[in-house]
């Protein structure tokens, strides 16, 4: 491999020979440990968006690492046409882990949400009795569920979806945080689930009033209407909690989980649902070739080891209030509002002698912090839950500094 020397060899080599579906900070990162990465030329940056939540545990964790290589060396794919040693041990620690009775694994987010839905129109037509492709499905206005033609054909997002039809039809999409819209959705016939995301990460981390998500499941019980909660992002200790549903005390009926599950070093999602649902499918009606091996699934299990060992649950509540106080402390133009909730949170930017989000975070990669705007004027701060006190306040310095470098 000819090794790229410079942070623009690497930048023009990207811009040459790849396809332009991103449009990356300025920064090449070639390294990573816990809650730091370092660029090509080796300065040290905290890592704020820590892949989208999927590094949680931090970067390069041994324990993780270890499992991936052990496993690797060992046995790494099988398909299901066989069984493996591993598997039925990872389903039976993450079933007692998050209180399930099964698992379905997959690899991507996207594929989690493809997976929770085609389980729920199976349950429909086989346990509800809903007529044959009549399902219709509940989701939500700034949903971010992944990329795939079913997923985004439930986004409202233009860039998300134009010139990507035709859409898969059988969505009914109502405002976020709004009980009222639910109640009427459900009032119309052949509803087979709600699908929502706890916190709204990719729309801004947008937090929903208080009581929000369990009055949701409880209108769902209701209407005999399974609740599907979205927890690729907000799941794994991200919000301070377990799971963001822990915050409001019930369990969703089906249960999404990508991103952290592997702490960040494989792609790892997960659907989790109880006999009367997941039974609904049987052999031949959906697989993976990847979902569930080996590597995975050590991987799997040694992540969710690390959460729980190191208290990241705790700990992500615990700097997430002082992280939220700092920044309310800081007395900029720029700033419109904090919200999150655990450690994962943002802040609104108001436009200022013309600059934008962007250009905020421009002068924060400067000052030693990765994060990226989302949508335009908001920035998500997202680090791994591994960040300790002494390094939120250093942290809350780089974006004061940064602010007033701008102004
Ligand atoms: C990131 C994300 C996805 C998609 O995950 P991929 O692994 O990118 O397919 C789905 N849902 C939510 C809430 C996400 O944040």
């Amino acid at each position: 491999m000819n090794e790229v020397k410079t942070s623009q060899q690497a930048i023009d080599l990207e811009d040459k020979f790849g396809a332009h579906n991103y449009h990356p900070l300025p920064v090449v990162l070639a390294r990573a440990k816990g809650v730091f990465m370092w660029d090509i030329e080796g300065k040290r940056y905290y890592d704020f968006l820590s892949a989208y939540s999927a590094v949680n545990q931090g970067h390069c964790h041994p324990k993780i690492v270890g499992a991936l290589i052990e496993q690797a060396q060992t046995l790494e794919l099988t398909s299901r046409a066989f069984y493996n040693n591993v598997l039925g041990v990872y389903e039976k620690f993450i079933t007692e882990y998050f209180g399930y009775q099964r698992l379905l694994p997959m690899n991507t987010g996207a594929e989690g949400d493809e997976t929770a839905i085609k389980l729920t129109r199976k349950w429909g037509y086989k346990v509800k009795g809903i007529p044959e492709n009549q399902a219709k499905i509940i989701c939500c206005q700034n949903n971010f569920h992944g990329r795939t033609i079913t997923v985004i054909s439930m986004s409202n997002d233009p860039e998300a979806r134009n010139d990507f039809g035709p859409f898969t039809p059988g969505f009914v999409s109502i405002p976020y945080n709004d009980l009222p819209a639910l109640e009427k959705a459900l009032e119309e016939p052949n509803i087979a689930g709600f699908l929502v995301e706890p916190i709204q990460g990719e729309a801004g981390v947008f937090v929903p009033d208080d009581g929000y998500l369990r009055k949701t499941y409880d209108l769902c019980k209701r209407k005999n209407v399974l609740f599907i909660a979205d927890e690729v992002q907000t799941g794994i200790a991200r919000t301070g909690r377990l799971l963001a549903c822990d915050w409001e005390g019930f369990k969703p009926d089906v249960l999404i989980l990508g991103k952290a599950l592997s702490g960040g070093v494989y792609p790892i999602s997960a659907v989790l649902a109880n006999d009367d649902i997941m039974l609904t499918i049987h052999p031949g009606e959906h697989g993976s070739t990847f979902g569930g091996n080996p590597v995975a699934a050590r991987v799997a299990i040694a992540a969710l080891e690390v959460v729980r060992d190191e208290k990241l649950a705790e700990n992500a509540e615990k700097m997430g209030i002082i992280f939220r106080n700092e920044l309310r402390k800081i007395n900029s133009p720029y700033i419109e509002l904090v919200r999150g909730k655990g450690l994962l949170n943002a802040i609104v930017i108001k436009p200022f002698k013309d600059k934008t989000a962007w250009d905020v975070c421009l002068k924060m990669r400067d000052n030693g912090l990765l994060a990226k705007p989302t949508h335009n004027h908001i920035i998500r701060f997202a680090p791994p839950l591994v960040i300790n006190e002494e390094q939120i306040h250093e942290t809350v310095g780089i974006i004061k500094k940064s602010l007033s470098d701008l102004s």
